[in-house]
């Protein structure tokens, strides 16, 4: 009796641990530098549940909001980040932004690529793509780039933006396993970041980030998380190799990342006044009603003519 109920609070537990996302940022401080750690699942889930999402668009969708859940370490209190990638393959434009609580929205450009794409360079496209990155607060614009984005991954050309365009050298890897369970249709997902400090040795941090692309790390990352602690030294011992046992490394967590929109009457009235005059009275079409959705959520508005 005793064991039956140990056994069942031992995998209530488990069940906590493993399904709950969760954002770590952290120093190891004698590689110099900084990392972001998450475990995306739920969110990655949602997202792709929400857009109906074949295979094929559901990896892009995980790359984009772990990528979005990592990056919410680089804001300051009350700030947002927006990422827009643009490829000229199937995969066309994906959007996915974060702010300093970690809400995260997600939005594909096209949901069902399976029947379209043979290969990576139809679904990337021949040359290169675009990715433009805004950071905000309360609407207000503090600062925009864009860069090329030549990867052919969400995950890399991310990484790639922030070397080049905020110049701090830059790694992320991401991973997406997904099921055949329709139910359930992402097993895990989860990634890391890395950025130089600024006295970081550059040479070592090309070879650090070299093994963000080993088996070793993909598969830590992939790993059951059934504590936290343990979970982040194998990453890190994966990451940092023979420097990881003199490394100091300090963490705490990070913002409660999650799939959530923010989306409001209010913020759609407003979206409603960029459109030109003759957008507008195209829009409307001479009704005193207008419904429009969110892109991110599929939640209806109905705005009024005043
Ligand atoms: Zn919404």
């Amino acid at each position: 009796m005793r064991t039956s109920i140990l056994r069942s609070w031992l995998n209530g537990w488990i069940d906590k641990i493993s399904m709950r996302d969760f954002l770590i940022r952290g120093v190891a401080g004698r590689a110099k530098l900084r990392f972001a750690l998450c475990r995306s699942t739920n969110a990655v889930f949602q997202a792709v549940v929400y857009h109906d999402a074949d295979p094929v668009a559901a990896e892009l969708i995980g790359d984009a909001v772990t990528g979005a859940a990592l990056s919410s370490v680089l804001l300051g209190e009350g700030e947002k980040l927006s990422i827009r990638w643009e490829y000229p393959g199937a995969a066309g434009i994906t959007l996915a932004d974060v702010n300093f609580a970690g809400d995260i929205r997600c939005c594909p450009g096209n949901p069902h690529l399976l029947g379209e794409v043979k290969s990576r360079a139809d679904l990337f496209g021949v040359g290169d793509g675009n990715i433009a990155v805004t950071r905000s607060s309360d609407g207000r614009i503090l600062n925009s780039g864009q860069s090329a984005a030549p990867l052919a991954d969400l995950s890399l050309d991310l990484a790639f933006f922030y070397s080049v365009s905020d110049q701090v050298e830059s790694g992320i890897k991401s991973i997406v396993e997904l099921s055949p369970d329709p139910v359930k249709p992402v097993k895990t997902a989860g990634g890391l970041l890395i950025q130089a400090l600024p006295d970081c040795d550059l040479e070592e941090f090309e070879e650090v980030r070299r093994r963000l692309e080993s088996a070793e790390l993909e598969e830590v990352l992939s790993r059951d998380v059934l504590g936290v602690d343990v979970w982040v030294r194998e990453v890190l011992e994966a990451l940092l190799k023979a420097d990881f046992g003199d490394s100091e490394i300090s963490y705490s967590y990070g913002a409660d990342i999650g799939l959530r929109c923010s989306c409001s009457e209010e913020k759609m009235a407003s979206a409603l006044k960029l459109l030109s005059p003759e957008e507008l009275e195209a829009a409307w079409s001479g009704r005193d009603e207008l419904t429009v959705q969110c892109q991110f959520c599929g939640r209806r508005y109905t705005l009024r003519r005043r």
